[in-house]
Protein backbone atom coordinates (compact mmCIF):
# COMPACT_ATOMS: atom_id res chain seq x y z
CA UNK A 1 0.00 0.00 0.00
CA UNK A 2 1.08 3.29 -1.19
CA UNK A 3 0.95 6.81 1.33
CA UNK A 4 -1.19 8.56 -1.05
CA UNK A 5 -3.66 6.00 -1.35
CA UNK A 6 -4.36 5.93 2.35
CA UNK A 7 -6.94 8.31 3.53
CA UNK A 8 -4.78 8.34 6.71
CA UNK A 9 -5.48 12.00 7.80
CA UNK A 10 -8.15 11.49 10.20
CA UNK A 11 -7.08 14.35 12.76
CA UNK A 12 -10.68 16.28 12.04
CA UNK A 13 -12.66 13.33 12.61
CA UNK A 14 -11.27 12.76 15.90
CA UNK A 15 -11.75 16.11 17.10
CA UNK A 16 -15.38 16.46 16.44
CA UNK A 17 -15.77 12.76 18.12
CA UNK A 18 -14.35 13.55 21.25
CA UNK A 19 -16.08 17.05 21.36
CA UNK A 20 -19.25 14.85 20.45
CA UNK A 21 -19.00 11.99 23.19
CA UNK A 22 -18.57 15.28 25.63
CA UNK A 23 -22.56 15.86 24.63
CA UNK A 24 -23.95 12.70 23.17
CA UNK A 25 -23.96 9.08 24.04
CA UNK A 26 -21.01 7.21 22.51
CA UNK A 27 -20.59 10.31 20.35
CA UNK A 28 -23.56 9.34 17.98
CA UNK A 29 -26.93 9.55 17.16
CA UNK A 30 -27.25 5.80 16.41
CA UNK A 31 -25.37 3.04 17.84
CA UNK A 32 -23.51 1.10 14.65
CA UNK A 33 -21.89 4.78 13.49
CA UNK A 34 -19.80 4.44 16.13
CA UNK A 35 -17.33 1.68 15.00
CA UNK A 36 -17.99 -0.25 18.54
CA UNK A 37 -17.82 -3.64 16.45
CA UNK A 38 -14.64 -2.61 13.76
CA UNK A 39 -12.53 0.12 16.43
CA UNK A 40 -11.31 3.07 15.10
CA UNK A 41 -12.29 6.59 15.24
CA UNK A 42 -15.87 6.67 13.23
CA UNK A 43 -15.32 9.36 10.25
CA UNK A 44 -17.42 12.65 10.55
CA UNK A 45 -18.93 13.26 7.04
CA UNK A 46 -18.70 16.60 5.25
CA UNK A 47 -20.44 15.57 2.29
CA UNK A 48 -21.84 12.99 -0.49
CA UNK A 49 -22.35 13.01 -3.97
CA UNK A 50 -23.48 10.07 -5.98
CA UNK A 51 -21.75 7.17 -4.39
CA UNK A 52 -19.21 8.67 -2.61
CA UNK A 53 -18.56 10.32 0.66
CA UNK A 54 -16.17 13.00 1.95
CA UNK A 55 -15.31 13.55 5.49
CA UNK A 56 -14.16 16.14 7.62
CA UNK A 57 -10.45 15.93 6.68
CA UNK A 58 -11.22 15.76 3.33
CA UNK A 59 -10.86 11.79 2.23
CA UNK A 60 -13.39 10.18 -0.57
CA UNK A 61 -15.06 6.65 0.13
CA UNK A 62 -16.66 4.32 -2.21
CA UNK A 63 -19.74 4.35 0.01
CA UNK A 64 -21.61 1.25 0.32
CA UNK A 65 -23.97 2.22 3.04
CA UNK A 66 -26.21 4.32 1.24
CA UNK A 67 -27.06 5.71 4.62
CA UNK A 68 -27.95 2.25 5.42
CA UNK A 69 -30.04 1.92 2.39
CA UNK A 70 -32.13 5.21 1.55
CA UNK A 71 -29.76 6.41 -0.93
CA UNK A 72 -30.50 3.35 -4.27
CA UNK A 73 -30.03 6.51 -6.68
CA UNK A 74 -26.99 8.17 -4.93
CA UNK A 75 -26.29 10.94 -2.91
CA UNK A 76 -27.19 14.50 -4.30
CA UNK A 77 -29.57 12.89 -6.53
CA UNK A 78 -30.88 16.18 -9.32
CA UNK A 79 -34.35 15.18 -9.37
CA UNK A 80 -34.66 14.59 -5.41
CA UNK A 81 -32.55 17.44 -4.89
CA UNK A 82 -34.60 19.46 -7.35
CA UNK A 83 -37.61 18.64 -5.69
CA UNK A 84 -36.84 19.41 -2.15
CA UNK A 85 -35.67 22.59 -2.96
CA UNK A 86 -38.91 23.37 -5.01
CA UNK A 87 -41.05 21.90 -1.59
CA UNK A 88 -38.09 24.02 0.36
CA UNK A 89 -40.05 27.27 -1.27
CA UNK A 90 -43.05 26.70 -0.11
CA UNK A 91 -42.36 26.35 3.48
CA UNK A 92 -41.18 23.01 5.71
CA UNK A 93 -44.28 22.06 7.63
CA UNK A 94 -48.42 22.51 8.10
CA UNK A 95 -49.26 20.22 10.46
CA UNK A 96 -52.23 20.64 8.10
CA UNK A 97 -52.91 18.35 5.03
CA UNK A 98 -51.09 18.95 1.63
CA UNK A 99 -50.93 17.07 -2.34
CA UNK A 100 -47.53 15.50 -1.95
CA UNK A 101 -49.23 13.45 0.69
CA UNK A 102 -51.55 11.92 -1.26
CA UNK A 103 -49.29 11.94 -4.62
CA UNK A 104 -46.99 9.72 -2.71
CA UNK A 105 -49.98 7.57 -1.08
CA UNK A 106 -51.17 7.11 -4.56
CA UNK A 107 -47.85 6.57 -5.86
CA UNK A 108 -47.29 3.67 -2.75
CA UNK A 109 -50.52 1.86 -2.97
CA UNK A 110 -50.11 2.00 -7.00
CA UNK A 111 -46.85 0.57 -6.92
CA UNK A 112 -47.17 -1.83 -4.20
CA UNK A 113 -50.95 -3.12 -4.35
CA UNK A 114 -51.81 -1.78 -0.42
CA UNK A 115 -54.87 -0.19 -0.30
CA UNK A 116 -54.40 2.19 2.44
CA UNK A 117 -50.93 3.70 3.33
CA UNK A 118 -49.86 6.32 6.47
CA UNK A 119 -46.99 7.95 6.65
CA UNK A 120 -44.92 8.67 10.25
CA UNK A 121 -41.47 9.39 10.07
CA UNK A 122 -39.54 6.51 10.02
CA UNK A 123 -39.31 2.95 9.87
CA UNK A 124 -39.51 2.50 14.07
CA UNK A 125 -42.71 4.38 13.93
CA UNK A 126 -44.38 1.98 11.09
CA UNK A 127 -43.61 -1.38 12.14
CA UNK A 128 -44.82 -0.22 15.89
CA UNK A 129 -47.83 1.60 14.69
CA UNK A 130 -48.40 -1.80 12.61
CA UNK A 131 -48.48 -3.84 15.26
CA UNK A 132 -50.98 -1.83 17.33
CA UNK A 133 -53.31 -1.83 14.47
CA UNK A 134 -52.76 -5.55 14.31
CA UNK A 135 -53.70 -5.85 17.87
CA UNK A 136 -56.19 -3.71 17.58
CA UNK A 137 -57.97 -5.27 14.79
CA UNK A 138 -57.74 -9.03 16.03
CA UNK A 139 -58.18 -8.14 19.57
CA UNK A 140 -55.34 -10.49 20.42
CA UNK A 141 -51.91 -9.50 22.64
CA UNK A 142 -49.21 -11.82 21.53
CA UNK A 143 -46.98 -11.15 18.55
CA UNK A 144 -44.19 -13.20 16.95
CA UNK A 145 -40.97 -12.22 15.56
CA UNK A 146 -37.71 -14.02 14.43
CA UNK A 147 -34.74 -14.35 15.99
CA UNK A 148 -32.02 -11.52 14.55
CA UNK A 149 -34.43 -9.44 12.52
CA UNK A 150 -35.07 -6.13 13.78
CA UNK A 151 -37.73 -3.88 13.30
CA UNK A 152 -36.61 -0.48 14.71
CA UNK A 153 -36.39 0.16 18.19
CA UNK A 154 -39.98 0.01 20.06
CA UNK A 155 -39.97 -1.73 23.34
CA UNK A 156 -41.40 -4.99 21.85
CA UNK A 157 -39.26 -5.09 19.44
CA UNK A 158 -36.22 -5.13 21.15
CA UNK A 159 -36.12 -8.83 21.79
CA UNK A 160 -33.83 -11.19 20.28
CA UNK A 161 -32.81 -8.32 17.84
CA UNK A 162 -30.46 -8.26 15.51
CA UNK A 163 -26.69 -8.67 16.24
CA UNK A 164 -27.61 -8.31 20.29
CA UNK A 165 -26.08 -10.91 22.44
CA UNK A 166 -28.84 -14.25 22.25
CA UNK A 167 -30.34 -15.44 25.24
CA UNK A 168 -31.97 -18.45 25.40
CA UNK A 169 -36.13 -19.53 25.73
CA UNK A 170 -37.03 -19.14 29.34
CA UNK A 171 -41.20 -19.55 30.41
CA UNK A 172 -42.39 -21.68 27.57
CA UNK A 173 -42.54 -21.88 23.51
CA UNK A 174 -41.05 -19.07 22.15
CA UNK A 175 -40.77 -17.05 24.98
CA UNK A 176 -37.73 -14.85 25.27
CA UNK A 177 -35.85 -12.16 27.37
CA UNK A 178 -35.59 -8.21 26.09
CA UNK A 179 -32.32 -7.28 24.02
CA UNK A 180 -32.13 -4.12 25.71
CA UNK A 181 -31.88 -2.65 29.07
CA UNK A 182 -35.24 -0.16 30.05
CA UNK A 183 -37.60 -2.96 28.32
CA UNK A 184 -40.01 -4.54 31.07
CA UNK A 185 -40.04 -8.41 30.94
CA UNK A 186 -44.01 -7.82 30.80
CA UNK A 187 -43.45 -6.39 27.53
CA UNK A 188 -41.12 -8.64 26.06
CA UNK A 189 -43.57 -11.69 27.19
CA UNK A 190 -45.96 -10.16 24.83
CA UNK A 191 -43.46 -11.48 21.92
CA UNK A 192 -42.84 -14.81 20.96
CA UNK A 193 -39.43 -15.69 19.38
CA UNK A 194 -39.15 -18.02 16.42
CA UNK A 195 -35.91 -19.22 14.28
CA UNK A 196 -35.34 -17.60 10.53
CA UNK A 197 -35.89 -19.81 7.82
CA UNK A 198 -37.24 -22.75 10.19
CA UNK A 199 -41.20 -23.20 8.59
CA UNK A 200 -41.73 -26.53 11.03
CA UNK A 201 -41.37 -23.99 14.68
CA UNK A 202 -43.49 -21.59 13.43
CA UNK A 203 -46.04 -24.01 12.35
CA UNK A 204 -45.81 -25.72 15.84
CA UNK A 205 -45.87 -21.98 17.39
CA UNK A 206 -49.17 -21.39 15.08
CA UNK A 207 -50.40 -24.95 16.28
CA UNK A 208 -49.92 -24.46 19.90
CA UNK A 209 -50.38 -20.42 20.47
CA UNK A 210 -51.87 -19.36 17.25
CA UNK A 211 -55.56 -18.37 18.81
CA UNK A 212 -53.70 -15.90 21.04
CA UNK A 213 -51.20 -13.99 18.29
CA UNK A 214 -52.20 -10.56 16.49
CA UNK A 215 -49.41 -10.78 13.61
CA UNK A 216 -46.24 -12.16 12.65
CA UNK A 217 -43.53 -9.53 11.64
CA UNK A 218 -40.76 -10.70 9.83
CA UNK A 219 -37.92 -9.44 7.13
CA UNK A 220 -38.88 -10.49 3.89
CA UNK A 221 -34.94 -10.75 3.46
CA UNK A 222 -33.08 -10.15 6.67
CA UNK A 223 -30.56 -7.34 6.31
CA UNK A 224 -30.05 -6.70 10.21
CA UNK A 225 -27.73 -10.05 10.72
CA UNK A 226 -26.10 -9.44 7.84
CA UNK A 227 -28.31 -10.91 4.40
CA UNK A 228 -30.02 -13.72 5.34
CA UNK A 229 -32.31 -15.22 2.21
CA UNK A 230 -35.79 -16.91 2.83
CA UNK A 231 -36.15 -20.72 1.81
CA UNK A 232 -39.70 -21.00 -0.08
CA UNK A 233 -41.00 -23.41 2.49
CA UNK A 234 -40.26 -20.74 5.45
CA UNK A 235 -42.28 -18.44 3.11
CA UNK A 236 -45.07 -20.78 2.66
CA UNK A 237 -45.13 -21.05 6.79
CA UNK A 238 -45.00 -17.37 6.52
CA UNK A 239 -48.46 -17.59 4.60
CA UNK A 240 -50.12 -20.14 6.78
CA UNK A 241 -49.91 -17.95 10.12
CA UNK A 242 -53.12 -16.50 8.41
CA UNK A 243 -55.23 -19.65 8.75
CA UNK A 244 -54.62 -18.79 12.39
CA UNK A 245 -56.54 -15.49 11.98
CA UNK A 246 -53.03 -13.83 11.96
CA UNK A 247 -51.97 -11.45 10.40
CA UNK A 248 -48.76 -11.03 8.19
CA UNK A 249 -46.45 -8.01 8.42
CA UNK A 250 -43.90 -7.62 6.13
CA UNK A 251 -40.79 -5.26 7.72
CA UNK A 252 -39.67 -3.74 3.35
CA UNK A 253 -38.68 -1.02 5.61
CA UNK A 254 -34.36 -2.02 4.20
CA UNK A 255 -35.87 -3.85 1.15
CA UNK A 256 -38.99 -2.25 0.19
CA UNK A 257 -38.59 -0.20 -3.47
CA UNK A 258 -34.88 -1.32 -3.38
CA UNK A 259 -35.04 -5.51 -4.15
CA UNK A 260 -37.83 -4.68 -6.67
CA UNK A 261 -40.14 -1.65 -7.48
CA UNK A 262 -42.46 -3.40 -5.04
CA UNK A 263 -39.56 -4.62 -2.63
CA UNK A 264 -39.41 -8.07 -1.46
CA UNK A 265 -43.01 -8.56 -2.29
CA UNK A 266 -43.07 -8.64 -5.64
CA UNK A 267 -39.67 -10.09 -6.37
CA UNK A 268 -40.61 -13.32 -3.86
CA UNK A 269 -44.16 -13.30 -4.57
CA UNK A 270 -45.43 -12.37 -0.82
CA UNK A 271 -49.11 -11.35 0.02
CA UNK A 272 -48.95 -9.93 3.27
CA UNK A 273 -51.85 -8.54 5.14
CA UNK A 274 -49.71 -5.29 5.84
CA UNK A 275 -46.33 -3.96 5.21
CA UNK A 276 -44.02 -1.25 7.02
CA UNK A 277 -41.75 0.87 5.00
CA UNK A 278 -39.24 3.26 5.31
CA UNK A 279 -35.42 4.16 4.14
CA UNK A 280 -35.88 4.54 0.45
CA UNK A 281 -39.52 6.10 0.48
CA UNK A 282 -37.91 8.79 2.03
CA UNK A 283 -35.04 9.34 -0.77
CA UNK A 284 -32.90 10.42 2.01
CA UNK A 285 -35.64 11.85 4.31
CA UNK A 286 -37.07 10.85 7.92
CA UNK A 287 -39.94 8.95 6.16
CA UNK A 288 -41.42 6.19 7.43
CA UNK A 289 -45.01 4.24 6.23
CA UNK A 290 -47.51 1.11 6.75
CA UNK A 291 -50.41 -0.05 4.99
CA UNK A 292 -52.04 -2.62 3.15
CA UNK A 293 -55.37 -4.44 3.44
CA UNK A 294 -58.20 -1.29 3.42
CA UNK A 295 -60.74 -3.49 6.08
CA UNK A 296 -57.33 -3.51 8.13
CA UNK A 297 -56.39 0.00 7.75
CA UNK A 298 -59.46 1.62 8.48
CA UNK A 299 -59.50 0.67 11.70
CA UNK A 300 -56.84 3.40 12.44
CA UNK A 301 -57.53 7.02 13.65
CA UNK A 302 -59.63 9.14 13.00
CA UNK A 303 -61.21 6.40 10.60
CA UNK A 304 -60.97 3.62 13.59
CA UNK A 305 -60.34 3.25 17.03
CA UNK A 306 -56.33 2.03 16.70
CA UNK A 307 -54.79 5.83 17.70
CA UNK A 308 -51.66 7.30 15.72
CA UNK A 309 -50.52 10.57 15.38
CA UNK A 310 -47.67 12.57 13.67
CA UNK A 311 -46.56 16.28 14.19
CA UNK A 312 -44.21 16.19 11.50
CA UNK A 313 -45.90 13.36 9.20
CA UNK A 314 -46.50 13.86 5.89
CA UNK A 315 -44.06 16.13 5.88
CA UNK A 316 -43.75 18.48 2.42
CA UNK A 317 -39.56 18.23 2.03
CA UNK A 318 -39.89 14.47 3.14
CA UNK A 319 -42.79 13.52 0.72
CA UNK A 320 -41.12 15.38 -2.00
CA UNK A 321 -38.11 13.33 -1.44
CA UNK A 322 -39.66 10.48 -1.85
CA UNK A 323 -42.42 10.95 -4.79
CA UNK A 324 -38.51 12.11 -6.59
CA UNK A 325 -36.76 9.13 -5.54
CA UNK A 326 -40.15 6.90 -6.84
CA UNK A 327 -40.32 8.48 -9.67
CA UNK A 328 -37.16 8.11 -10.80
CA UNK A 329 -37.41 4.82 -10.00
CA UNK A 330 -40.78 3.69 -11.70
CA UNK A 331 -39.71 5.46 -15.09
CA UNK A 332 -36.47 3.14 -15.03
CA UNK A 333 -37.58 0.04 -15.24
CA UNK A 334 -33.70 -1.42 -15.62
CA UNK A 335 -32.58 0.05 -12.95
CA UNK A 336 -33.27 -3.09 -10.96
CA UNK A 337 -31.26 -5.19 -13.33
CA UNK A 338 -28.27 -2.85 -13.15
CA UNK A 339 -27.89 -2.44 -9.23
CA UNK A 340 -28.45 -6.92 -9.22
CA UNK A 341 -25.36 -7.31 -11.84
CA UNK A 342 -22.93 -4.89 -10.00
CA UNK A 343 -23.43 -6.37 -7.23
CA UNK A 344 -23.28 -9.96 -8.25
CA UNK A 345 -19.84 -9.30 -9.76
CA UNK A 346 -19.07 -7.49 -6.59
CA UNK A 347 -20.21 -10.99 -5.20
CA UNK A 348 -17.98 -12.55 -7.96
CA UNK A 349 -14.93 -10.52 -7.11
CA UNK A 350 -15.18 -10.79 -3.20
CA UNK A 351 -15.38 -14.81 -3.51
CA UNK A 352 -12.32 -14.83 -6.38
CA UNK A 353 -10.29 -12.27 -4.14
CA UNK A 354 -11.06 -14.26 -0.58
CA UNK A 355 -9.84 -17.61 -2.21
CA UNK A 356 -7.02 -16.76 -3.57
CA UNK A 357 -6.02 -14.98 -0.47
CA UNK A 358 -7.11 -18.62 1.35
CA UNK A 359 -9.15 -16.31 3.19
CA UNK A 360 -12.93 -18.21 4.80
CA UNK A 361 -15.62 -16.10 3.21
CA UNK A 362 -19.24 -17.20 2.28
CA UNK A 363 -21.14 -14.14 0.64
CA UNK A 364 -25.07 -14.14 0.60
CA UNK A 365 -26.19 -11.77 -2.04
CA UNK A 366 -29.62 -10.70 -3.43
CA UNK A 367 -30.42 -7.74 -5.52
CA UNK A 368 -28.24 -4.89 -4.45
CA UNK A 369 -27.91 -6.21 -0.63
CA UNK A 370 -24.59 -8.61 0.27
CA UNK A 371 -22.83 -9.86 2.92
CA UNK A 372 -19.81 -11.80 3.15
CA UNK A 373 -19.65 -13.83 6.36
CA UNK A 374 -16.07 -14.46 7.24
CA UNK A 375 -16.27 -18.09 7.68
CA UNK A 376 -15.91 -21.34 5.95
CA UNK A 377 -19.86 -22.40 5.50
CA UNK A 378 -20.61 -22.37 1.48
CA UNK A 379 -21.79 -19.30 -0.57
CA UNK A 380 -25.63 -18.84 0.32
CA UNK A 381 -25.62 -21.49 3.13
CA UNK A 382 -25.58 -18.89 6.10
CA UNK A 383 -29.89 -19.25 6.88
CA UNK A 384 -29.97 -18.40 10.68
CA UNK A 385 -28.84 -15.75 13.01
CA UNK A 386 -27.19 -18.81 14.33
CA UNK A 387 -25.43 -19.39 11.01
CA UNK A 388 -24.31 -15.97 10.90
CA UNK A 389 -22.90 -15.74 14.59
CA UNK A 390 -20.37 -18.06 13.68
CA UNK A 391 -18.60 -15.53 11.65
CA UNK A 392 -14.95 -14.16 12.38
CA UNK A 393 -15.63 -10.83 13.48
CA UNK A 394 -12.15 -10.13 14.81
CA UNK A 395 -11.10 -10.99 10.65
CA UNK A 396 -14.13 -8.66 9.66
CA UNK A 397 -12.93 -6.01 11.81
CA UNK A 398 -9.29 -5.84 10.42
CA UNK A 399 -10.62 -6.50 6.81
CA UNK A 400 -12.96 -3.57 7.68
CA UNK A 401 -10.22 -1.14 8.44
CA UNK A 402 -8.25 -2.60 5.21
CA UNK A 403 -10.95 -1.17 3.61
CA UNK A 404 -11.28 2.18 4.61
CA UNK A 405 -8.06 2.78 4.77
CA UNK A 406 -7.91 1.87 0.17
CA UNK A 407 -11.01 4.63 0.11
CA UNK A 408 -14.14 1.95 0.52
CA UNK A 409 -16.64 2.54 3.32
CA UNK A 410 -18.57 -1.12 3.53
CA UNK A 411 -20.52 -1.55 6.58
CA UNK A 412 -18.95 -1.53 9.96
CA UNK A 413 -20.59 -4.46 11.39
CA UNK A 414 -20.39 -7.97 10.46
CA UNK A 415 -23.87 -8.21 10.70
CA UNK A 416 -25.21 -5.53 8.57
CA UNK A 417 -25.87 -5.50 4.43
CA UNK A 418 -24.19 -3.34 2.67
CA UNK A 419 -25.92 -1.27 -0.36
CA UNK A 420 -24.99 -0.81 -4.10
CA UNK A 421 -26.92 2.17 -5.66
CA UNK A 422 -27.26 3.57 -9.43
CA UNK A 423 -24.75 5.73 -8.93
CA UNK A 424 -21.88 2.69 -8.38
CA UNK A 425 -20.39 2.16 -12.10
CA UNK A 426 -17.25 0.32 -12.97
CA UNK A 427 -14.72 2.81 -11.86
CA UNK A 428 -16.40 2.15 -8.40
CA UNK A 429 -16.11 -1.49 -8.64
CA UNK A 430 -12.48 -1.43 -9.78
CA UNK A 431 -11.52 0.83 -7.06
CA UNK A 432 -13.50 -1.68 -4.78
CA UNK A 433 -11.94 -5.10 -6.29
CA UNK A 434 -8.14 -3.72 -5.52
CA UNK A 435 -9.51 -2.86 -2.54
CA UNK A 436 -10.44 -5.77 -1.41
CA UNK A 437 -7.78 -8.20 -3.08
CA UNK A 438 -5.58 -6.16 -0.93
CA UNK A 439 -7.27 -6.41 2.26
CA UNK A 440 -7.81 -10.31 1.63
CA UNK A 441 -4.48 -10.76 1.27
CA UNK A 442 -3.45 -8.47 4.39
CA UNK A 443 -5.55 -11.13 6.57
CA UNK A 444 -4.54 -13.91 4.48
CA UNK A 445 -0.56 -13.16 5.34
CA UNK A 446 -1.84 -13.21 9.17
CA UNK A 447 -3.07 -17.03 9.37
C1 LIG B 1 -33.90 0.24 9.52
C2 LIG B 1 -34.97 -0.73 9.82
C3 LIG B 1 -36.01 -0.44 10.71
C4 LIG B 1 -36.02 0.81 11.53
O1 LIG B 1 -36.13 1.96 10.77
P1 LIG B 1 -35.66 3.37 11.41
O2 LIG B 1 -36.01 4.37 10.35
O3 LIG B 1 -34.19 3.23 11.67
O4 LIG B 1 -36.44 3.56 12.66
C5 LIG B 1 -37.03 -1.35 10.84
N1 LIG B 1 -37.03 -2.52 10.17
C6 LIG B 1 -36.05 -2.84 9.32
C7 LIG B 1 -36.11 -4.12 8.57
C8 LIG B 1 -34.98 -1.97 9.13
O5 LIG B 1 -33.98 -2.33 8.31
Amino acid sequence: MTAETLPSQTARSEALFARARAVTPGGVNSPVRAFRSVGGSPRFIREAHGAYLTDVDGNRYVDYIGSWGPMILGHDHPAVRGAILEALAGGTSFGAPGEREVLLAEAVTRITGAERVRFVNSGTEATMSALRLARGFTGRKYIVKFRGNYHGHADGLLVEAGSGLMTNAEGGLGQSAPSSAGVPEEYARLTLVSEYNDPAALDTLMRERGHEIAAVIFEPVVGNAGVLIPTPEFLAALHRVRDAGVLLIADEVMTGFRLSLNGATGLLGLSPDLTCWGKVIGGGLPVGAYGGRADVMDRVSPQGPVYQAGTLSGNPLAMAAGLATLAVLEADPGIYGRLEAYTSRLAEGLKSAAREAGVPVSVNQIGSMLTAFHQDAQDGSVRTYADAARSDTAAFARWFQAMLGRGVYWAPSQFESIFVGAAHTDAELEITMEAARAAYAGLGERV
